[in-house]
């Protein structure tokens, strides 16, 4: 089979692959989308720990043929695969923490992955997509997924302000979902003028460029979007300055809540009299707990517009060479169709 295999850190390329054979417990899927992620790019530039020679394609989406089934895990089922494998056993397991599993590997990143035309994975890691989800979406679910932890983590009430720091495929579905969980006004905040009339075509109330104005003054100031503060701010950038940006931003005993993955070692400007004085609750969101299923569903509606959050769909070959460059402008998710 052909797949995009990681051999070391930097070399990635499109190999000619043994088909998988499942184990115990495991089904073969055949893949008909695969999303690229940031991650992937880290993961080849070495930014993220992979364990390579692997597959990668966390995203994915495709069509049971073959494997351990069961009565709803049958030959031609459309799956999503959720691709945080959990152990079950381990105490954080135990006491329901699942992303925090002391054995936890992911299929993308230590099992092979999803950019590959067949993928062995274990049964219980797949969701059957209900039947009215379109094409590709089911590729969508694992962002959406751990966009649902930040929203479950977020906690947002009907009519609250909400600003979401970041413009890519994370910060887009959260902008939606912030809308669809009632918040009143909804900022999307990013440098990038594309992402900025995606958001607002998609339903962010308003957007602002932080390298034109200060966004704690645009939008938090007198006169501003939402003066005093807003309510739930994430930080779905993933940087110092996006975190610093977010925690400037929060009214007091507002929330902030860190979904993006900031390189590992740097380190970000906050003051703790700002947080003690203003009583913030910062929180992290880590992968999907429990929350692949729910993305399963939710996909299936079309109060979510995910259509336009898909740049292009290529080919193994051309995902294995966009893997590689730095993504375009306006590029939000490239999607593999294998
Ligand atoms: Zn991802
Ligand atoms: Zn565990």
């Amino acid at each position: 089979v052909k797949a995009i295999q990681l051999r070391r850190v930097g070399a990635v390329q499109l190999e000619e692959l043994d088909m998988p054979e499942p184990r115990a417990e495991e089904i073969l899927v055949r893949v008909t989308a695969a999303g690229m992620c940031g991650s992937d790019r880290h993961l080849v530039s070495g930014e993220y720990p992979g364990r390579p020679p692997v597959v990668l394609g966390h995203e994915f989406e495709g069509v049971v043929v073959g494997g351990a089934l069961n009565a709803e895990v049958v030959l031609g089922a459309r799956v999503t695969v959720d691709p945080n494998v959990s152990c079950g056993v381990c105490s954080s397991c135990r006491s329901g923490l699942v992303a925090h599993c002391q054995h936890l590997s992911a299929y993308g990143v230590d099992r092979d992955g999803g950019f590959a035309e067949h993928v062995r994975v274990l049964r219980r890691q797949a969701h059957v997509l209900p039947a009215e989800v379109p094409a590709q979406f089911g590729a969508l679910c694992e962002p959406l997924s751990c966009c649902l932890r930040g929203m479950d983590r977020a906690d947002i009430q009907p009519g609250q302000s909400v600003v979401v720091v970041g413009g890519g495929i994370m910060g887009q579905l959260l902008a939606q979902l912030a809308r669809l969980a009632g918040a009143r006004i909804v900022v999307l905040s990013t440098r990038q003028r594309a992402r900025r009339e995606l958001a607002e075509s998609l339903g962010a109330t308003a957007s602002v460029d932080p390298t034109e104005v200060d966004p704690a003054t645009a939008v938090t100031g007198r006169g501003g979007i939402s003066p005093g503060g807003v309510d739930v701010v994430f930080d779905a950038a993933g940087a110092p300055g996006s975190f610093e940006q977010a925690i400037a931003l929060a009214r007091p005993a507002g929330t902030v809540v860190v979904v993006g993955a900031a390189p590992q070692e740097l380190e970000a400007r906050i003051r703790p009299f700002h947080i003690f004085e203003r009583e913030l609750r910062i929180v992290g969101s880590h992968l999907n707990p429990f929350t692949h299923q729910r993305a399963a569903q939710l996909v299936a509606s079309p109060d979510l517009r995910l259509q336009p959050l898909i740049t292009e769909t290529v080919d193994l070959a051309e995902l294995a060479r966009a893997l590689q460059r730095g993504p375009r402008a306006g590029e939000i998710k490239l999607i593999a169709a294998p």
